[in-house]
């Protein structure tokens, strides 16, 4: 039986994202779905890059997805490029088509004003990065796979100079709740009453890439197309237009809720709830109400 990989990054979340949709990915297609880590080995590695190249030589999978993260970045570009295969990156959408078993992979491009389905007809494995967030983890039977890249013959470019601190993360990845701050804010200090509200439901604050861009937030709190895809409970907006590229972040939230003093904001056209007003009367008023209860 054929088999679809997905690429295992101990203790990341998109590793059981990438497994539930390889789970059903691989249903479709009639494959069997494999987790497939590197033993021991730090990522990235030439060692772990080569022990991939000579496992998937061995037992041709027909599919293998990574997270379109820091180690999944550079290990699948390399390993394609080992392979002779293609590699589309940064995929937001992938499906079977039915009629040949291929993938399609989907992703934003021209800045997010299309889609692109990008195939790889000629070559196996087909390759995919993914983003974190883009797929509901559930649970999923796979088998599991571990190669050791301790004996590899390729000697080793590259060289670990330095660890840098990691900056503090922006919890957004498993919220249930997000209050995202949009240039509508005027001002960072202004984001305490996000952080108020987020802290009376329960959350995490997230910014849009406009606010990033002026300084009022670190870039691990962005959302959208170059930021982080999310998918809470509820997600609310607050002074945030809406431009097509912030919709491709939370596209997959279950209730999105909208508060802009713009009645024709583009937000208002895929919000489930809109508050038309000035978020600095809304959002306080909405923090006393919660508190009274
Ligand atoms: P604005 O568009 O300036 O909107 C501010 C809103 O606040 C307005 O609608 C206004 O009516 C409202 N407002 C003002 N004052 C108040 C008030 N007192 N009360 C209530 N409402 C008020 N954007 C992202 O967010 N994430 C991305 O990842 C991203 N990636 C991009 C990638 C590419 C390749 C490109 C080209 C663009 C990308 N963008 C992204 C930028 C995007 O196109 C928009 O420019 C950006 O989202 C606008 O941010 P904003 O909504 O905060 O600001």
């Amino acid at each position: 039986m054929k088999e679809l990989w997905v690429f295992n990054e101990p203790g990341h979340p998109v590793v059981s994202e990438l497994l539930a949709k390889g789970r059903a990915l691989a249903d479709q297609a009639g494959l069997k779905l494999c987790l497939v880590s590197v033993d021991g080995s730090e990522f990235p590695s030439d060692h772990g890059v080569e022990a991939l190249r000579q496992l998937v030589n061995e037992r041709e999978p027909e599919i293998f997805l990574f997270g379109a993260t820091a180690a999944g970045k550079t290990l699948a570009p390399a390993l394609a490029a080992r392979l002779g295969t293609g590699l589309t990156a940064d995929c937001t959408a992938l499906e079977i088509e039915p009629a040949t078993g291929i993938l399609d992979m989907i992703r934003p491009a021209y800045g997010g004003q299309v889609l692109a389905t990008v195939r790889c007809e000629k070559h196996r494995p087909q390759m995919a990065t993914v983003r974190p967030g883009v797929f509901q983890s559930a649970p999923a039977d796979f088998e599991t796979i571990t190669v050791h890249p301790l004996d590899s013959r390729i000697p080793q470019r590259m060289e670990k100079l330095q660890a840098l601190e990691k900056p503090e993360d922006s919890d957004l990845h498993g919220a249930s709740w997000i209050i995202t701050g949009g240039r509508g804010m005027g001002a960072p200090e202004n984001f305490q009453c996000l952080e108020e509200l987020a802290a009376v439901l329960g959350g995490a604050v997230g910014a849009s890439k406009a606010v990033v861009d002026i300084g009022w937030k670190r870039v691990e709190h962005q959302i959208g197309l170059s930021g982080k895809n999310v998918a809470p409970v509820v997600y609310i907006a607050c002074g945030v237009s809406g431009a097509i590229q912030h919709w491709e972040g939370i596209k997959n939230a279950d209730i999105i809720v909208a508060i802009n003093s713009d009645p024709a904001a583009p937000i208002f056209d895929y919000a489930d709830y809109g508050l038309v007003g000035d978020l600095f009367e809304v959002v306080p008023e909405l923090i006393r109400q919660l508190k009274q209860r």
